[in-house]
């Protein structure tokens, strides 16, 4: 039977069904203060398997980006189903839905429209400011969006992209921005819900480990149906040659140097490592691609025009839900099937990592 399943409610409902039938599993769930797209209530679920005092843990998270848990949610019940032999003295631990509001709601940012992967970002002393953004805000941001006007928006942001510096039309169209809170990209005030939670989370079940092996699952960027590694990491860091032998080939981006390199972050997986100074954390991302960049881009940009500005009931809204649904979650049975045999080997590869003996030594440099 296939793992994907078409909304947050069955995706929810199989996968702890599927962890209670494998047995092994202990489950936690933390409820999300506001209801589904059905008026039901939702959940960060965390499903652990293995010793409760073991010092390595692969933990495996999806639904960062809301819609696209439902590529992360199937990975996850696949390897429940799977029910792989863990290596001694490791735990696997599964996240469910980090931001379930988007997961149901059919959003890729939570119930505040912040992008959860802009908002670990240290709010103390003012959010950082992103100009390149400020200055296309209304061509991404658009009040109004009469019929075809995508096409236009298109057009412009295709002649920007020849136009500006690399990094600077990346700024704008995909770092964090912090001064339009109906805009794409928006990383919020403060801490959301979805951070505060998963950062508990982590000081309870993860602080005291020795090591911590992270994969969160996203999709919508990269080759259609290829699932791409991607990490930060210095060339003299030990993890980077780690995971190189681990994975092969990985998309890995040097730390940031200063303050405005750090518009493209406020990532969990960063933050997790700040947050567990004593862990030695390798913190992944495992991205699938989807559609063309900017069949995504623009999937996003109507959804959050119909979120602030359309009607959401009516069958143009319905019909921009169902494009952004299919930008982040195709239905191509050759996708999914290359999704899922992808996962299978990064999850046993990382797996076979943490069972080395000379793990620890490695990590340490
Ligand atoms: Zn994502």
């Amino acid at each position: 039977m296939t793992c994907y399943s078409e909304d947050y409610r069955a995706a929810r409902t199989r996968l702890l069904a599927a962890a209670q039938a494998a047995g092994g599993w202990t489950h936690e769930a933390v409820a999300h203060p506001v209801a589904g797209a059905d008026g039901e209530p939702i959940y960060m679920d965390v499903l652990w398997r293995g010793p409760e005092a073991a010092s390595r843990v692969l933990t495996i998270s999806s639904g960062t980006h809301g819609v696209e848990g439902f590529c992360g949610s199937a990975l996850q019940l696949q390897l429940v189903e799977d029910a792989p032999v863990l290596p001694p003295d490791t735990a696997l631990m599964l996240v469910h839905a980090v931001n379930p509001y988007g997961f149901s709601h059919l959003r890729r940012v939570n119930e505040d429209n912040v992008d959860l992967n802009r908002n670990f970002v240290d709010f103390t002393g003012g959010a950082p400011e992103n100009d390149a953004y400020a200055a296309i805000d209304a061509l991404l941001n658009p009040a109004e969006l009469p019929d075809g006007a995508m096409a236009g928006i298109a057009a412009e942001l295709e002649r920007l992209r020849a136009e500006m510096d690399y990094l600077n039309f990346l700024k704008a169209v995909s770092g964090g921005q912090y001064a339009f809170p109906r805009g794409i990209q928006y990383g919020g005030a403060g801490p959301v819900w979805s951070r505060r939670t998963v950062e508990a989370l982590w000081a309870r079940r993860l602080a005291n480990r020795r090591v911590v092996v992270q994969i969160d699952l996203h999709s919508g960027l990269g080759a259609s149906g290829v699932g791409m590694l991607m990490m930060a990491a210095n060339d003299d860091e030990p993890h980077k040659a780690l995971t190189a032998d681990w994975f092969g080939p990985m998309f890995v981006t040097p730390r940031p140097l200063s303050r405005a390199d750090t518009i493209l972050g406020g990532y969990m997986n960063e933050a997790m490592e700040t947050r567990l100074p004593g862990v030695r954390v390798v913190p992944m991302t495992l991205e699938y691609g989807t559609e063309a960049g900017d069949v995504v881009l623009g999937a996003m940009i109507e959804d959050n025009w119909l979120v602030h500005h359309g009607d959401l009931a009516g069958e143009r809204g319905q019909d921009i839900k169902a494009r952004l649904l299919r930008a982040f979650y195709p239905t191509d049975p050759t996708w999914r099937a290359a999704v899922l045999e992808r996962g299978r080997q990064v999850f046993a590869q990382a797996l076979a990592g943490l069972g080395a003996a000379d793990l620890e030594e490695r990590l340490t440099g």
